[in-house]
């Protein structure tokens, strides 16, 4: 979702006559796009804010600005640590981003524009052709994320989500299929939807715009003529649809690719967590999905050492990963986040057994991950070529695995190719493919 606002920002920027430069320290302005969903991303922000502060001191021109999450929930707070900052752009404010710059040039002081309203519609921003050649950083001129709902209503106990995002509000079918439709006349082949519950898209629109289910949505982008993959995340198990799952059926396009975030195998755990679903639930919702969709590849989130969990909290959730056997996974040591429920909860867990039960659980998902890369050795499969080199390209399968292809080709990326899979690794796939004669 940040790589998506990044690009609207650079877009912005450019239609202010801006232009992309490489490197920090020839910058006239550095805008860092924030993450704030644990303790670790928030730090990160804060020692690249240090380096800023020395190079600024050098080229004191320069215009620094922390957009996103950070700055929604610091606000002026942002400032008095960091004087050196010139814009501190809230989640809903970034449409406005050239205002703003403007002001801190006229006022010569810094701004803070993190204003949220319930009443909040994002805007219907289509890409403009400059950006379409794929200029912003290292995003693939053929394959982009499209936003199609921000905020979040669900208030998991651990997740400062619906309070730096604001309140969830869906955009327009009408205006996501417009934005995909643009990417796809210039050179798009793969798009990705991006929400944080997709499945609730539409129970609050935009505006007066006609709702539609997200399955609905699904359809609809999937007809667009010469989009060759479509995928989306994240869904939430509780509210996750036989209609949404049916989809992997009946949409040629929709990758077999799933991301079911599930916290802990644990109910007393999910139950605190607020998740809304047990360990029961989202087993069924799996072997759901794998009957619709045998080749699909499930991946999913962790935490560990959630305030008050136990050994045989943790041991459940060992036996879940056994039982699901995951195709990989992100996991995460649970940590306070500011104003969230959980702040306040008993049982906090030792960084110390915190970092053990990561470490057993990232073990054995490596190996399962393997096991279950090793299963598509000797098959075929299509990738789409993500990057060229002399020796060799890589790819990437609907699975969402990469593959590396150590032979010349003259196609390059975006273009679609079938190879066969010989060699498997934790993270990724070697393949080979018969040139045609
Ligand atoms: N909307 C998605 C995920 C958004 S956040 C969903 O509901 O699944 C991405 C992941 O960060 C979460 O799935 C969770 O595993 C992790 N996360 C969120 N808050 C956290 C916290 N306080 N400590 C550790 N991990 C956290
Ligand atoms: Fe956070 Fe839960 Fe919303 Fe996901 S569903 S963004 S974890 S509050």
């Amino acid at each position: 979702m940040n790589e998506r606002d990044s690009e609207i920002m650079g877009q912005i920027l450019s239609s202010h006559g801006y232009v992309e430069c490489n490197d920090m320290e020839s910058a006239d302005l550095v805008i860092l796009n924030t993450c704030t969903i644990r303790a670790k991303a928030e730090q990160k922000v804060m020692s690249l804010l240090g380096a800023l502060r020395k190079i600024k001191t050098q080229r004191p021109g320069m215009k620094i600005c922390v957009a996103g999450c950070v700055a929604q929930q610091e606000g002026d707070h942002l400032i008095q640590r960091m004087p050196h900052v010139d814009l501190v752009l809230g989640t809903q404010n970034i449409y406005d981003l050239g205002t703003y710059i403007a002001r801190t040039t006229e006022t010569g002081r810094p701004v803070i524009a993190t204003g949220m309203s319930k009443a909040f519609q994002i805007p219907a921003f289509l890409p403009t052709d400059r950006e379409a050649i794929g200029s912003t950083g290292d995003l693939h001129p053929f394959r982009r994320f499209v936003t199609i709902m921000q905020g979040c209503d669900n208030y998991c106990s651990y997740c400062v989500v619906p309070y730096t995002r604001g309140r969830e509000i869906s955009r327009s079918a009408q205006d996501i299929v417009a934005e995909v439709r643009k990417f796809v006349d210039q050179g798009v082949k793969e798009i990705t939807l991006l929400g944080q519950n997709v499945n609730s898209y539409g129970r609050k629109p935009n505006g007066t715009a006609r709702p539609c289910s997200f399955p609905e949505l699904l359809h609809q982008v999937a007809e667009i003529r010469g989009l060759h993959r479509l995928r989306f995340t994240t869904s939430h198990p509780k509210d996750l649809s036989n209609e949404l799952i049916g989809c992997f059926r009946d949409i040629a396009i929709l990758c077999p690719q799933f991301h079911l975030p599930v916290q802990s195998g644990s109910d007393a755990v999910l139950k605190r967590m607020n998740r809304h679903y047990t360990v029961a639930d989202y087993l069924e919702r799996v072997e759901a999905l794998f009957a619709c969709r045998p080749d699909l590849a499930l991946t999913t989130d962790i935490i560990v050492g959630f305030p008050g969990e136990t050994d045989e909290d943790f041991a459940l959730t060992m036996d879940l990963l056994e039982r699901v056997r995951f195709h990989g996974s992100f996991s995460f040591k649970y940590s306070d986040r500011p104003g969230v429920r959980s702040c306040n909860f008993d049982g906090k867990i030792s960084e110390q057994v915190k970092s053990e039960r990561l470490a057993i659980f990232q073990r054995r998902q490596d190996e399962i991950s393997l096991e279950r890369n090793g299963a598509y050795v000797g098959s075929r499969q299509e990738i789409m070529i993500e990057s060229t080199g002399d020796s060799g390209f890589q790819g990437r399968t609907g699975t969402n695995h990469i593959v590396h292809v150590d032979q010349h080709t003259d196609l390059g990326p975006g273009d679609l190719l079938e190879v066969e899979i010989y060699h498997a690794g934790q993270h990724s796939l070697k393949g080979r493919f018969h040139p045609k004669h």
